[in-house]
């Protein structure tokens, strides 16, 4: 028989989502008739922008001629699209990112997974905590860590503490990490990282030789004009930053599948005693390992950029951070403590009474009908916290609060 990856089985059993979904169908089982409002799992909601939908269109035209046809594009993406982005989301924010540090990929979550191809196992790792489930998962996955402990903290991995004590701030560490995950406007606590933050995380990046991934998927969310929307925003973080980008939650493309990943030619990792730059192992892994994204796709992430497409992805935004007042407005006005929903499309509520993550959830799925998602499935420090998402219509949003608020 064929030997399996051992990896894999330490992982958790019963992850978040999968044992959400279960106690929702034993809920409506045996309560068949409720209207359940979903304000758990983080997925967009809203259509995707005219705009975007206009150039795949046009494009899936194009390639029906035989001009215009297009086969296998560039692994990195299209120059136009790549040139677009540096211009945009970098070079009008006083970030030198040029066109050829920036790879168009699939989505954010393969590149956050995929990163570890070109980086070393001896690496010492520090993820916040709670947590995105996807980076700890693909450490424990590619044999970075040992097992987990009870609450699901696994060996080998070391844990930075996210909660109300600390302000939901990722304080620097005193030890050395060659490798530090951060994800602001985080998912799932909703908390930003200032400018002085990150100036702290890239000067101890540079003292220490570490690596940070930065995992900004939500920058779109930022309403706070003072809060940086990229690590490279920061004075040296082009020797010691990777950056994660995604179209999902800022354009709906969650579906559609188009984000990048930005890794400046300047930063360099070890082997033995020499240097090698980390662009050409990315540039070589995803050429071997990848095709592209579809042409297709690609000219709707452009769209995203052109004028109609920057109204349209504003009004989408401004649309999910309403919600987000909403839901923060009503919650506190019940008496719950709100953290985030200012500058990310999350909530993030400390349990009432000292309930558990999931005794809370069982009471809101029972007694309000409504789905969140427990806290402690983001990682140990999230127990007593619970995460609801600004991800859907206005009307479940506010049916959502009005039954939420009912119970107090
Ligand atoms: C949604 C999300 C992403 C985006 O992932 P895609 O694969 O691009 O859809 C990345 N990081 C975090 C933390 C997210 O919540």
């Amino acid at each position: 028989m064929v030997q399996v990856n051992t990896d894999y089985l330490k992982l958790k059993a019963g992850y978040l989502f999968p044992e959400i979904s279960r106690r929702i169908k034993e809920f409506s089982s045996k309560n068949p008739n409720t209207d359940l409002i979903r304000l758990g799992i983080g997925d967009v909601t809203e259509p995707l922008p005219l705009a975007c939908r206009e150039a795949m269109k046009a494009a899936i035209e194009e390639m029906g001629t035989e001009d215009g046809f297009r086969g296998y594009g560039p692994e990195q993406g299209y120059k136009w699209l790549r040139e677009i982005i540096s211009e945009n989301d970098y070079i009008s924010r006083g970030c030198e990112i040029s066109a050829e540090e920036i790879f168009v990929s699939d989505g954010s979550k393969c590149d956050s997974s995929n990163i570890l191809d070109i980086l070393g196992k001896e690496n010492k790792i520090a993820v916040t905590d709670p947590v995105y489930p996807v980076y700890v998962d693909t450490n424990v996955m590619t044999g970075r860590t040992g097992e987990a402990n009870s609450v699901g903290e696994y060996k080998g991995l070391s844990y930075i503490p996210l909660n109300s004590e600390n302000g939901f701030e990722a304080s620097i560490p005193k030890d050395k990490f060659d490798l530090i995950y951060l994800c602001f406007p985080n998912n799932p606590t909703g908390a930003v990282a200032t400018k002085e933050q990150l100036v702290s995380w890239v000067k101890y990046a540079k003292e220490n030789n570490s690596l940070i991934l930065f995992d900004a998927a939500y920058e779109a969310f930022i309403k706070d004009e003072s809060i940086p929307h990229s690590i490279f925003e920061i004075e040296g973080s082009r020797d010691c930053a990777i950056e994660f980008r995604s179209f999902s939650k800022n354009a709906g493309f969650t579906g559609t599948r188009c984000a990048f990943t930005v890794i400046p030619k300047s930063l360099k990792g070890k082997a033995g005693l020499e240097t090698v730059d980390l662009w050409s192992l990315w540039n070589r892994r995803q050429s071997t390992k990848f095709n592209g994204v579809s042409y297709v796709v690609q000219r709707g992430a452009e769209a995203v950029y052109s004028k109609e497409g920057k109204t349209q992805i504003k009004k989408l935004v401004s649309f999910y951070m309403d919600n987000a007042e909403i839901i923060k407005a009503n919650l506190t006005a019940a008496g719950f403590e709100v953290f985030g929903a200012i500058n990310a499309p999350y909530a993030w509520i400390k349990t009432p009474k000292n309930m558990s993550s999931w005794d809370f959830f069982d009471f809101l799925l029972e007694k309000a009908n409504v789905v969140g998602t427990p806290g402690s499935g983001f990682g140990a420090a999230g127990e007593g916290y619970f995460r609801l998402s600004a991800f859907n219509s206005r009307e479940n949003v506010e049916k959502a609060m009005q039954r939420i608020v009912k119970l107090k």
